[in-house]
């Protein structure tokens, strides 16, 4: 790390104790701009690294709400408005047990330097709880949300602050949280969540979009190396969300997934994952992935508590969760031949995975770049509810490849820029910083 900055993660050490995951995605921005703040001595005058490394506004709550056997419950509520330079707060809500300060934080950080590689007007936020929707009624569910948006809801608006999904947050649980809002405020503000329902204020493609924009950058990618998709074999760990929607853009350009995961354990499916069927027990009956093994016969093996990227492949989407895949795993991976990562999930590789990836030189696109098409498309549901319009499938996807394809060029160009030709890392971290920087040094001391 540039000895300037050094003192500067020294105090981020001292003041966050016991965040490992912030004090990692913080690290990993700092490793990267030494020629930034050599270049632009505003920066360090005007203290904006030591700026963006603390929140603008944390909330804690409790939330307080009742099971169905009539028990009392109490969760951990959290909101982190990171930044708000570029526009509004902007980032998921995250319900999983694993959820404390020091994760949303660090998620929070990384959706600063995201969001502003859009290029769109949208600052940088995170929340979540502690919550576990595992295991839980329709109706525990719903009535967790209320608790929690009613408290979260002063704090939110349009102008404001704009939550939308994460892990364990999808369309249900916006719809139980925006019914919320609507009835404690008595307004109709469409534009205060986003990953709405499409018949209530929602963007077509938004489900899609993180999946779809990983596999967007992997494509870019693969192209700047003059290589394509088609015919490659690929692991896509996790089996929510984003992974079912990497699975489905990869099979339309005619690659093959042969693998996805969950907490629990590992499909192998060498003839290729059937979306169809997946869909069904994870989206229909939200079930786990040893259903799908189960149903899908002979074709398919399930692996209890096995290693995804044990699979040889040519190529990997981390769609999990972070440090999911470890420097022994990006060893393998590039053992076996692997070309390129793409990452769906925020920070998935751990810091030795990342070095092992990048000293391999094979095509490594971290998660603040290769994910943004998730929270770029709740942009543009942004834009479409606050022109009262609606915008074709057709249309959003065009504009959601246009912006990734933007996205990876900017890196591209920007880690050459800075003499580090190919890193991705090198590329987002500083293209993303600087436009933060820029905003905040001109307007002023906020
Ligand atoms: N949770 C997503 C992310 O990690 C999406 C956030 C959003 O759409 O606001 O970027």
């Amino acid at each position: 790390m540039d000895e300037k900055l050094e003192p500067i993660f020294d105090e981020v050490l001292r003041r966050n104790p016991g965040e490992p995951e912030f004090h990692q995605a913080v690290r990993e921005v700092l490793l990267s701009l030494g020629p930034v703040v050599a270049k632009h001595p505003e920066f360090a005058e005007r203290k904006i690294i030591e700026r963006i490394c603390e929140p603008e506004r944390q909330i804690i709550f409790r939330v307080p709400w009742i099971d169905d056997t009539g028990q009392v419950r109490i969760n951990r509520g959290f909101r982190v408005e990171f930044n708000s330079a570029l526009g509004p707060y902007k980032g998921g809500l995250r319900f999983h047990p694993s959820v404390n300060l020091g994760i949303v934080k660090f998620l929070g950080f990384e959706q600063i330097f995201k969001n502003a590689l859009t290029e769109l007007p949208i600052g940088g936020a995170k929340g979540g709880s502690d919550f576990d929707p595992k295991g839980r009624s329709r109706d525990e569910v719903m009535r967790f949300c209320q608790s929690f948006m009613t408290e979260l809801y002063r704090h939110l608006g349009e102008y404001t602050d704009v939550p939308a999904g994460d892990i364990g947050v999808g369309t249900r649980e916006i719809g139980y949280l925006f019914g919320q809002y609507k009835r404690i405020t008595n307004r109709y503000e469409s534009g205060v969540l986003t990953g709405k329902g499409i018949e209530w204020g929602g963007a077509l493609v938004r489900t899609e979009a993180t999946g779809y924009g990983a596999v967007f950058f992997l494509r870019e990618m693969l192209k700047a190396r003059g290589d394509d998709i088609a015919d490659r074999t690929c692991l896509v760990s996790g089996s929510g969300n984003v992974a079912l929607y990497a699975i489905e853009k990869i099979h339309q350009l005619g690659g093959r997934v042969v693998a996805c995961s969950d907490s629990a354990g590992v499909v192998h499916d060498p003839k290729g994952i059937d979306l169809e069927l997946l869909k069904q027990v994870k989206e229909v009956e939200r079930g786990r992935i040893a259903d799908y093994a189960g149903r899908r016969g002979h074709d398919a093996t399930y692996l209890a508590g096995g290693n995804i990227w044990d699979i040889p492949c040519d190529v990997a989407l981390p769609c999990a969760t972070q440090n999911e895949l470890t420097g022994r795993d990006a060893a393998t991976l590039v053992g076996n031949g692997c070309i390129a990562v793409s990452e769906g999930a925020n920070m998935p590789t751990t810091p030795e995975g990342v070095d092992v990836l990048l000293d391999a030189g094979i095509a490594y696109g971290p998660g603040k770049a290769a994910n943004a098409g998730g929270v770029a498309t709740s942009a543009l549901e942004m834009q479409q509810n606050a022109s009262r319009d609606r915008w074709s499938f057709e249309a959003t996807e065009a504009r959601l490849a246009e912006i990734m394809t933007h996205i990876h060029d900017l890196c591209f160009a920007t880690a050459e820029e800075y003499g580090a030709p190919g890193n991705y890392v090198t590329g987002a971290n500083i293209a993303g910083f600087q436009r933060v920087a820029h905003a905040m040094v001109a307007l002023g001391l906020v």
